[in-house]
């Protein structure tokens, strides 16, 4: 019986398991490894840090979607992966052995070596670390009942990237509750972008780019471009304006609350395993195998795949892990019954849509693009369907989003 290892539970390494279980009934074993025993939907974290929603409508037990027949999970931390022995050392579990291993450990947060960065303000990569966000918001709100310091209800997302623009609106819903812990009326509390680019949502053109831009102002969320964030102090972040010399002297603004979502790298645990990677993203074969290693999978945010064009990889979201899960199951699963294996890995982006908060958002979906609630309305079908995807009915009948109509 072939051995096959999957090292996380989150959108790509659930979905490899959920698929996998299926096809290789009786001919595989699988074991399954993560820190947690819940799966998270990670791009509902913003929901948790604003506390628009609780950490467990966002969650699920692994064990939920395992079939215990196939499948045994184990609850620890994977340490390193070692290709030439095939094995998967764990923190306090025996070495694992494995004919097939997929590696699926997700993404931390990138602070690119910038001063004070980890030290003084907050990342969002985890549901602990968005639980943390929330936690420091009501203490500051409460805070400012007693210190009256106006810095008390400032709050500073250090990054305009996708991850910090649905973050802000997020807080924008938020406001009105964080107003009534800290008895204020809600326009006293400020959020500020602050972001290198000179234009933000490069990805998209002029129109839908300055149509985010608007939203965001519309919200009363201030946005300081052209600012290179190079230091972090406790409650300020110090940056260069774009064009200033090197050693002019750098601008700051204050905060009591500093979020950092100036981008992601893949698991550290790419680099601990020796393997090649830029930013913890290994480049990936036509197999979504490692360089080299036709036996190591490597999926999700851990992994870069190039498009045709060649120009740059794919950016990371839930919907190319999924897309990754599924190609990566069928080529185990034809390798584990010697049948013939797919042809290479191909991906097509069904869109990209931002929300900023619950009833707005913006994008380019099936070829069209997308403002305001209709936006927001596929959104919210997109998360549905990405979780319905590994959770099934079950999950997504008690987690999915079917506020939607306001
Ligand atoms: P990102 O890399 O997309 O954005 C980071 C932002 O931080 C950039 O705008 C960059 O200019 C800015 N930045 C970086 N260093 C800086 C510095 N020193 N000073 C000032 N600004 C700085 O990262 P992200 O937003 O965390 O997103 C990560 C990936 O996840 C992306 O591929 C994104 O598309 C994806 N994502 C998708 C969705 C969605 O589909 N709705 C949501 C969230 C994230």
């Amino acid at each position: 019986m072939k051995k096959i290892v999957v090292l996380g539970a989150g959108y790509a390494g659930l979905k490899t398991v959920v698929a996998l279980q299926k096809k290789v009934r009786g001919q595989a074993q699988i074991t399954l490894v993560d820190q947690n025993d819940y799966h998270y939907e990670a791009t509902d974290l913003h929901e948790v840090a604003s506390g628009n929603l609780p950490a467990s409508k966002i969650t699920y037990p692994i064990q939920d979607v395992l079939n215990s027949e196939t499948t045994t999970f184990i609850q620890d931390r994977v340490v390193k992966v070692d290709p030439a022995t095939k094995t998967v050392k764990l923190t306090h579990h025996d070495d694992l052995t494995y004919d097939y291993c997929v590696m699926a450990l997700g993404f931390v947060s990138e602070n690119f070596g910038i001063k004070g960065a980890t030290e003084n303000s907050l990342p969002m990569a985890s549901v602990e670390e968005a639980k943390a966000i929330h936690e420091h918001l009501v203490n500051k709100m409460k805070d400012y009942q007693r210190t009256q310091d106006k810095n008390d209800l400032k709050i500073i997302i250090c990054g305009a990237g996708f991850t910090g623009i649905e973050l802000a609106g997020a807080l924008a819903d938020a406001k009105r509750r964080l107003a009534k812990i800290a008895g204020v009326d809600p326009s006293q509390i400020s959020i500020t972008l602050v972001d290198a680019a000179s234009r933000l949502l490069p990805m998209f053109d002029d129109k839908l780019a300055n149509y985010g831009v608007n939203l965001l102002k519309k919200l009363d969320i201030k946005i300081v471009s052209e600012a290179l964030i190079s230091e972090i102090q406790p409650g300020l972040v110090l940056y260069k304006k774009k064009g200033e010399d090197d050693d002019a002297q750098l601008h700051d603004v204050a905060a009591n609350t500093i979020i950092w979502t100036t981008g992601v790298s893949g698991s550290p645990v790419v680099s601990d395993s020796d393997l090649p990677a830029r930013r913890g993203r290994v480049m990936d074969t036509d197999h979504l195998t490692a360089p080299d290693d036709d036996d190591l999978y490597m999926v999700g945010d851990v992994a870069a795949v190039m498009p045709p064009d060649g120009k740059r990889p794919y950016p990371t979201t839930a919907q190319i892990a999924l897309s990754m899960a599924n190609y990566a199951a069928k080529d185990i699963a034809a390798r584990v019954k010697g049948g013939q294996r797919p042809g290479k890995y191909t991906y097509k982006s069904l869109g990209t849509v931002a929300s900023v908060g619950n009833t707005r958002a913006f994008g380019v979906a099936m070829g069209g693009h997308y403002r305001g609630y209709p936006a927001s309305f596929i959104k919210k079908m997109i998360m549905n369907k990405s979780l319905f995807e590994t959770g099934g009915v079950k999950e997504l009948m008690a987690k999915g989003r079917f506020d939607l109509y306001h």
